[in-house]
């Protein structure tokens, strides 16, 4: 059965597996509106192993002729892909807004994102230094002994299993930065989309087809499959042509591909973003001059998009005083008028609902926002407790996936430090701070860094620039592995991996580290940065 979308685009309701449209054999599957609270059409089905296995068997396949593209080609291929989401913008965001509820100039600014992150791996591809480019010259006379000719570059993995976000239908889905980076390093890639937004899954692997298809490259080159995560899920992460896999998602969905991939006879890196509440430490100085202002400001981030947020501010730590009063009460007054709004799916919604129970008979309720009547809607919640009960609770600690915070007051700067310190791995960690407060701010600064894949001063951490200094990561449980990030060009990294090419005649040698730097890159040799 297909459905159409703003009468334009039609869907399938089948998985692509190396170009070719394949209908699920398994559970049915319908996307569900949440704002209007109403399934929708077509229905998919679930793969099975047989599926996991055609789509590896192509990637696999696949990736000797994808690896030996060059940049130029890889470059205009995510280019390509770029294009034709572009080209389907308007029923893709249609469909899109339906099946995450989310408003639709979020889900245009998504949209815009998306082929903003392909296009910015199109021009780390152009610019080359991911090429990682080294080269050691010979030292025959060097005594005792003489040094070979080494040269160092970098290659893709392989094949790489990507599992979709719930949270970022586009930008953290089937061709999101997982995905970009992965295609852009040389690898093949199989996507996991997500049940909550097939269609939007469908429409978008179907440009990726079409591109792999207008630009000359092996069918295998991607595939999207849909599946249980215990079943098909599994079955890819330990699939041996499988290389490495991106994940954004819970912390036990995170931590159970990291076992899979781990116990696997031939184990692989998992680079997967799970969980993180985000601490916001308020310095005096600021709470005294500007408490109110940040108390609403806090507000306006944390209920931003139903908070479903990776970067969702979890927690504020602050030293008790009138200074927090002030900003608990403007916290408390703005919550009180934000409007309950829908989340992903009744899933995460009843997720969000028992998360904020737990909280409440843990720590004092400070505010709530306005109700709603559907079984999506985001009751937001504000909740407060001292330092030492929330070192003393796991619980605390535990992410509140929506929009859910926590007030920890402390007794003095040196207690905001201990929570600092007792405080898990986090993606941010954003400081509020005036010029009185630098001091603090410098003795808080070394702490965070051992804490958190990135810090903030002045504003909120909700918002992740797709950009180059980018760093969407951090020690776990934010990451599985705090040497990555997956938003921005350094994305790339985790799919590559170094070789050296020891005495390699020059006929041989790779272009980007053969004799006259026919390629132009930056390169360092002898240990020095040149393009010579
Ligand atoms: P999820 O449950 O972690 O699911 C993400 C993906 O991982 C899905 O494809 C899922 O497959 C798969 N998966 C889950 N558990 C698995 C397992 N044990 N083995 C293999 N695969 C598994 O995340 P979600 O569906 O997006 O939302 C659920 C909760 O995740 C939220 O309530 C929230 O707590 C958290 N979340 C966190 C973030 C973040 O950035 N920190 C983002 C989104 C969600 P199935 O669909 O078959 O389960």
């Amino acid at each position: 059965m297909t459905a159409t979308i703003s009468g334009a685009t039609s869907l399938t309701g089948q998985m692509l597996i190396a170009g070719a449209p394949v209908r699920g054999t398994g559970k049915e599957v319908r996307a569900f509106d949440p704002a209007a609270g109403q399934p929708l059409e077509p229905v998919y089905q679930h793969g099975d192993n047989t599926h996991v296995d055609a789509a590896c068997a192509a990637a696999a396949d696949a990736f000797a002729q994808y690896r030996a593209t060059t940049s130029e080609q890889r470059a205009a291929f995510l280019d390509t892909i770029a294009t034709n989401i572009e080209a389907v913008g308007e029923a893709l965001i249609a469909r899109a807004v339906a099946e995450s509820g989310l408003p639709q100039a979020r889900i245009t600014g998504e949209l815009g994102r998306t082929t903003g992150q392909l296009r910015l791996f199109a021009s780390v591809l152009r610019e080359g230094s991911w090429n990682g480019a080294r080269i050691d010259t010979a030292l025959p006379d060097r005594t005792p002994l003489p040094r070979p000719d080494l040269r160092q570059r970098h290659i893709p993995l392989g094949p790489v299993a990507v599992f979709s976000a719930s949270n970022f239908p586009l930008a953290f889905s089937v061709a999101g930065g997982d995905t970009a980076s992965a295609l852009a390093a040389g690898c093949p890639v199989v996507v996991k989309g997500h049940d909550a937004h097939p269609g939007t899954s469908e429409l978008v692997a179907r440009a990726v087809t079409d591109a792999v298809t207008t630009s000359g490259l092996p069918a295998g080159t991607f595939s999207l499959l849909f599946g249980s995560g215990p079943g098909l899920g599994i079955a890819l992460v330990t699939d041996p042509r499988i290389k490495a896999v991106g994940f954004t998602g819970s912390r036990s969905g995170g931590m159970a591909l990291v076992s899979a991939a781990a116990a696997r006879p031939e184990p692989i890196p998992v680079y997967a973003e799970m969980s993180s509440i985000n601490p916001v430490f308020v310095l005096d100085g600021a709470l005294k001059t500007r408490g109110a202002e940040l108390g609403r400001a806090f507000v306006a981030s944390l209920t931003m998009g139903s908070g479903q947020f990776c970067t969702n501010p979890g927690l504020v730590i602050a030293v008790d005083g009138p200074g927090l009063d002030t900003f608990a009460a403007a916290a408390r007054d703005a919550l009180a008028g934000s409007p309950a709004t829908p989340m992903l799916t009744p899933t995460i919604a009843r997720s969000y609902a028992s998360g904020v129970e737990a909280l409440s008979g843990a720590a004092q309720l400070v505010g709530r926002g306005a109700p709603g009547t559907s079984e999506t809607a985001c009751h937001a919640a504000l909740f407060s407790t001292d330092a030492q009960t929330f070192l003393a609770s796991e619980a605390l600690q535990a992410e509140v996936f929506g929009s859910s915070s926590l007030i920890v007051r402390c007794a003095d700067f040196e207690q905001m430090r201990a929570v600092a310190e007792g405080i898990e791995g986090q993606l941010t960690a954003t400081v509020h701070a005036d010029d009185s407060d630098l001091d603090d701010a410098g003795r808080l600064l070394p702490l965070l860094e051992l804490k958190a894949g990135r810090i903030l001063f002045g504003g909120w951490p909700t918002g992740v620039e797709v950009c180059h200094a980018m760093v969407h990561g951090g020690p776990f449980p934010a990451t599985s592995d705090s040497r990555s990030t997956s938003v921005g060009s350094q994305a790339i990294e985790r799919y590559l991996r170094p070789v050296c090419y020891q005495d390699v005649p020059a006929p041989l040698l790779p272009s980007a580290i053969a004799e006259g730097n026919p390629e132009k890159l930056w390169r360092r040799v002898d240990g020095r940065l040149t393009q010579d």
